[in-house]
């Protein structure tokens, strides 16, 4: 008889988790508490646009098994493969120039001063030890790497645009979602020459961004995304297979999970379900509270972003990447992304799609114009190049904040869950106190209980 699994929570993991544990051939089960499946995933509507709610784009796993079954899953038919040089190189690039407040700051742009600083401190880094960086917060974060003037001169800012928190507020868990951590700095001879030390290989980035050496690029794993236009399309592609292989269980709210002689009882609003095994896709917050009976509050809130979506007549020149985060803190807008410039246009009819995130508590009279003007003076745009924002097309967001207090309590659910639970029920969703948050973070989560299982079922 086939093993009983629960998969709890319907979103890109959920769903991936569900369709590879049916090929595996066991009997699946999808619990999603909301009327339907996708989390991320689903769009926003306005008029016949989809509109993504945040940029996404997945990677493969480098984990064969599982990368095969995306390819059996995420056919060339429908989806586009980028291999390392369409990837995302991790650095705002505006018109083939590194973007002096991007995630790899441009430094040769500073004064001579600066530059001075930055470099006695990076060579210095070579020498100093660095195993604890990753459990400290952003300030001594920075300040180990690059030094005070870099740290007050930039990071501070990028900090503060951010997350409305300085950066001694901020865990160093944040570089897992904002890339922080490297700087262009070096003439071309001397960063290759620096970059062969491992530490300096970390903080240095490679000067020509646009010809990376394949031994240099430390991700070789390609990433994925729809033909056309829109994450839409991972779901209407996703969604007949769950519908046919997986027994789906939606709006169903779980009250108690518990378990007896192995066996795992979920008690939801609907019926009280037995399973062999569970996999926890949800937020940790959710299982955690449903064993502890304790209401978790976080210490800081996530903030309101606002999207707004518009069309361009012209390819946009992305400079290779599919998104641009803005630190220029005298400006409200955070990121912009082209997500158009990785699918066909078929949808938008020859328009070009740019979505903008912007802090919600900054009030600007003329969004169009302010906007427009904003990717002109970045040269994005030419001004003779029509924009018109989609109507209709604002949203709000909440975004997590990385603060020091927010990031140690979600460790500490984790590890209380992880003391607590039973061997056969699995956690598998983001824990950003562990870096993990992309998706190919989580479904690897996914991959090693499935191993567990198979292990536990020898
Ligand atoms: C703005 C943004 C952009 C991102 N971009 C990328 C990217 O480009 N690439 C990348 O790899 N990752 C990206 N990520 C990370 C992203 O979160 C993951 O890649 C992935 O989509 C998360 O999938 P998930 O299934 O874990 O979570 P979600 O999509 O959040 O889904 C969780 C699901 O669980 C359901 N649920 C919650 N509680 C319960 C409960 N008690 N019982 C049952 N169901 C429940 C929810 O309703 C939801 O459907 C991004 C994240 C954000 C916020």
């Amino acid at each position: 008889m086939k093993k009983k699994i629960c998969i709890c929570g319907g979103g890109a993991n959920g769903i991936l988790a569900a369709l590879f544990f049916e090929k595996k051939n066991y009997d699946v089960t999808l619990i999603e508490r909301s009327s339907s499946v996708g989390g991320i995933l689903k769009s926003n509507k306005s008029g016949n646009y989809y509109l993504d709610q945040g940029y996404w784009m997945p990677n493969y796993t480098g984990i064969k098994e599982m990368d095969d079954f995306f390819d059996k899953i995420f056919t060339k038919k429908k989806f586009n493969k980028f291999f390392y040089k369409k990837k995302d190189i991790a650095g705002s690039i505006i018109n083939k120039k590194l973007n002096p407040y991007s995630s790899f700051p441009d430094f040769k742009t500073y004064s001579k001063k600066v530059q001075k600083s930055i470099s006695n401190q990076v060579l210095k880094y070579k020498i100093t030890d660095h195993s604890n960086n990753f459990r400290v917060n952003l300030d001594t974060y920075f300040g180990n790497r690059f030094g005070n003037i870099a740290k007050n001169l930039v990071f501070k800012n990028i900090s503060k645009k951010f997350w409305n928190l300085a950066p001694n507020k901020i865990s160093s868990a944040a570089i897992k979602v904002v890339h922080l951590g490297r700087i262009n700095l070096f003439s071309e001879k001397k960063s290759l020459r620096l970059k062969k030390n491992p530490f300096l290989n970390e903080i240095i980035a490679y000067p020509n961004q646009f010809k990376i050496p394949f031994h240099y690029i430390k991700d070789k794993t390609p990433s994925f995304y729809p033909k056309n236009y829109g994450v839409n399309n991972f779901l209407t592609h996703l969604l007949p297979m769950i519908k046919k292989k997986v027994r789906l269980n939606l709006n169903s709210n779980i009250s108690k999970i518990s378990v007896i002689n192995k066996k795992i009882n979920i008690c939801t609003n609907k019926k009280n379900l037995k399973f062999d095994y569970v996999l926890w896709c949800g937020p940790n917050k959710e299982l955690f509270q449903l064993f502890s009976k304790k209401k978790v509050n976080l210490f800081h809130k996530p903030i309101k972003h606002q999207t707004f979506y518009a069309l361009v007549d012209k390819k946009i020149y992305d400079g290779g990447i599919y998104w641009c985060w803005d630190y220029d803190i005298k400006n409200p807008v955070i990121r912009i992304t082209f997500p158009n410039n990785y699918s066909s246009n078929k949808i938008l009819k020859n328009k070009k799609i740019i979505m903008f995130e912007v802090h919600e508590s900054t009030k600007i009279k003329n969004i169009e114009n302010y906007l427009k003007k904003y990717l002109v003076e970045r040269k994005i745009i030419k001004d003779n190049n029509s924009f018109k924002l989609i109507p209709n097309s604002t949203f709000t967001r909440f975004f997590f904040i990385p603060s020091v207090k927010n990031v140690k309590l979600e460790n500490n659910i984790i590890s209380t869950l992880e003391k607590r639970l039973p061997s056969n029920i699995f956690l598998c969703s983001a824990q950003l106190s562990n870096f993990k948050f992309y998706f190919d973070d989580l479904i690897k989560l996914v991959y090693e209980s499935y191993l567990k299982i198979k292990q536990d079922e020898l």
